[in-house]
């Protein structure tokens, strides 16, 4: 017991963390202080991650599918790797990183393309106690660079070049420009897989497919501490700097693997599909860890929703058979706008559940995927979490929660949220809307930023003390159901009435020509502030003051005249992160006539419709 959690949110995690396997069991569960952003868990305790998602298959799961691998172009044959196959994999690329130099608590950067290798190396350095760092293929090389200054990272593996649709990105050409002077790093190694022409420095590079030749066979476990660093991984960047959050090895091990069994209540020969990519969260706990902790067959998919055609996804879907398909709202509305005729040709037979992550999804996108993805028969787990806090913590669990659409509905097992006032007090009433915040620790919360663990305090631990801070506004409902309302940044002030953009989007978005919104707040002479909506039609539907006023009218009936926006532009495109997030503070800025602290767009995905926006921009008469 400890004064940290109630004894049956102690006993709970204890009996959990029994199922895993350990090289010494903790001498105590918890220790430290919440409010310090101070908590350590499973004290005492050693383990290997790699042994609880590989070898302890061995026996039963050997020949099992662990990874099938389909490649971006749909004319190159998939791949998979056995339990067996990804354990040798594993362990042999465990040892090239031994004789390139790397030890215990080294970090290694990954910046490639999704490839298996890119599975085996993590799990590689998690084998012999590195630390690794993914940077999303997608970034500039002066993002990457940025990062690896950050994270001190002393070798990095890349490819020579990742295919991406119809483009192919110079990785390894990235790298050399991120690295120039960068002393930090002293190997580079190259996976192949465009074959493009590449430069290689001599004594600093070398090619993956040459060194692996002699690496050992087998590579035993390094047993590490409960809290030794897994890994550091860096946020989108939505709202500001990107954060590196580091995460320790049993904790978030405990959380994600039962979480991801819980959510999806994953079954034994499931094909679990997370389209997310290795360098965001999901693609870490859901694609990687989770689905390997449970022993799960779980598919990496290298290219893009849309590539060679809109129905790619489905294709997929049917030649994997896969069970369960988790992505992101973005991913969906971008196939939303080729037409429901397109999924509507797909039997998808095999899917059981539907996931979403990454933003609150719409209700209109939610009842799209229902029914010309889920045929109207799998349950849509709309899973609430964070980079920070590892795991999923507020989700339906599939086939077993109620569902409401574009709800998270409830806390997972040993989860405590709650919801705060503007004075900083939390809401004891069920029905209530306010900052969501979790009251008592979980095990796999990030530790820190990286080399910033004041930032870490600042961010999370000082707005209410004594509770992790979100960052997120929530509404709760009389079932006790969260539904998330977006970030509290986002929440507007019309005439003293707190207005989510979530919320207001969500109206938008349900009128028939609108594809997708974002709102963000306008400065106004009399509301104090009022709402600036930029909004995506429909292919073929133009700006005109009918569309216009049709849209106030749907959100009015929605919500009410109070969020009605002021003013209304149509646009082709939104500014996104890499992740395929909205990219607000940018959109603020334009609306505030701040164009000159617009700052650096060159980490967008898409940095040309900034100008477009700023041309077109309204103005209030
Ligand atoms: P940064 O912290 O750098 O701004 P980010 O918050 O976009 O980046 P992530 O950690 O990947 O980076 O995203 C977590 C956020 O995504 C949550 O705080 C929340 O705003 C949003 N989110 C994730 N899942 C959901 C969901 N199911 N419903 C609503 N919002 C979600
Ligand atoms: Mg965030």
């Amino acid at each position: 017991m400890s004064n940290l959690l109630s004894a049956e949110q102690s006993e709970y995690w204890s009996e959990l963390a029994q199922t895993y396997v350990w090289k010494k069991k903790w001498d105590n569960l918890i220790s430290g202080d919440f409010h310090k952003a101070d908590v350590k868990w499973f004290n005492g305790a050693e383990l290997n991650i790699t042994e609880n998602c590989l070898d302890r298959h061995l026996e039963n799961r050997r020949n099992k599918k662990a990874l099938i691998f389909e490649p971006n172009n749909p004319n190159e044959p998939s791949s998979f790797l056995t339990y067996g196959e990804l354990h040798l994999s594993v362990c042999r690329f465990a040892n090239l990183l031994k004789s390139k130099g790397i030890k215990k608590g080294d970090v290694v950067c990954f910046y490639m393309g999704m490839t298996p290798e890119l599975m085996i190396g993590i799990l590689a350095c998690a084998r012999i106690g590195a630390i690794h760092t993914v940077v999303f293929g997608g970034f500039s090389p002066l993002s990457l660079r940025g990062r690896l200054e950050d994270s001190k990272a002393k070798l990095i593996v890349t490819h020579d070049g990742a295919y991406r649709g119809d483009k192919l990105i110079q990785l390894k050409a990235m790298v050399d420009e991120a690295i120039e002077g960068l002393d930090s790093v002293e190997t580079v190694l190259v996976v192949k897989r465009t074959n493009n022409e590449i430069n290689m420095k001599g004594g600093r590079d070398y090619n993956y497919e040459t060194v692996i030749k002699s690496a050992e066979l087998y590579c035993p476990p390094t047993p590490v501490e409960a809290e030794h660093p897994l890994f550091i991984l860096y946020t989108s960047g939505s709202t500001g700097k990107p954060k590196g959050l580091l995460h320790t090895t049993a904790g978030y091990m405990v959380h994600v693997g039962k979480s991801f069994k819980d959510v999806f209540q994953y079954k034994e020969n499931d094909i679990f599909w997370c389209t997310a990519d290795i360098g965001w969260i999901t693609g870490h706990s859901y694609m990687t860890y989770g689905p390997l902790l449970n022993g799960a067959t779980t598919v990496m998919f290298e290219g893009v929703p849309t590539f060679p055609t809109p129905a790619r996804f489905w294709e997929v879907v049917e030649k994997h058979k896969v069970t369960h398909l988790y992505t992101a709202p973005t991913a969906i509305r971008s196939l939303e706008k080729f037409g429901h005729e397109i999924p509507d040709k797909f039997k998808m037979s095999s899917l059981k559940v539907l996931g979403s992550v990454g933003e609150p999804i719409n209700e209109e996108a939610w009842h799209w995927y229902h029914k010309h993805v889920g045929k109207e028969k799998c349950p849509i787990v709309d899973t609430w979490w964070q980079t920070e806090t590892g795991g999923i913590l507020i989700s339906p669990m599939a086939g077993l929660t109620k569902l409401k659409p574009a709800h998270a509905t409830l806390p997972l097992p040993g989860i405590e949220p709650c919801l705060m006032d503007e004075n900083g007090k939390e809401i004891k009433d069920l029905v209530a809307s306010g900052n969501l915040c979790l009251k008592t620790p979980w095990p796999s919360l990030a530790r820190t930023i990286y080399g910033d663990h004041e930032r870490f305090i600042q961010t999370y631990f000082s707005t209410y003390p004594g509770y992790y801070f979100t960052g997120d506004g929530a509404k709760r409902d009389s079932d006790g159901y969260y539904r998330i309302t977006g970030r509290v940044d986002d929440v507007i002030n019309v005439s003293g009435h707190r207005i989510g953009t979530a919320e207001v989007e969500d109206a938008i978005n349900e009128h028939p020509s609108v594809i997708e919104s974002a709102v963000v707040g306008l400065p106004h002479p009399i509301k104090g502030q009022g709402l600036y909506a930029f909004v995506i039609p429909v292919d073929g539907v133009e700006d005109s003051e009918a569309l216009e006023k049709e849209i106030r009218e749907t959100v009015n009936k929605i919500i009410g005249p109070i969020a009605k926006p002021d003013l209304i532009q149509v646009v082709e495109g939104l500014p996104k992160t890499r992740s395929g997030k909205i990219m607000r503070r940018i959109l603020r800025k334009i609306v505030e006539n701040e164009i000159e602290s617009i700052g650096d767009t060159s980490t967008l995905l898409n940095p040309e419709i900034v100008e477009k926006l700023i041309a077109g921009k309204k103005e209030l008469n």
